[in-house]
């Protein structure tokens, strides 16, 4: 599963499931990547 930090914005990855963390800034707030944004977005 990749993330993406919520500060950096950079993509990482978690090597340990209760260990939820940017591996570049250390940042703990990491917001889960989808290959399907565009689900995301809608428009009316
Ligand atoms: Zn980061």
């Amino acid at each position: 599963m990749s993330y993406v930090c919520m500060h950096c914005h950079k993509e990482t990855k978690t090597l340990e499931k209760n260990a939820v963390r940017c591996q570049y800034c250390g940042f703990r707030a990491l917001a889960k990547k989808r290959s399907s944004i565009a689900k995301e977005i809608s428009t009316d």
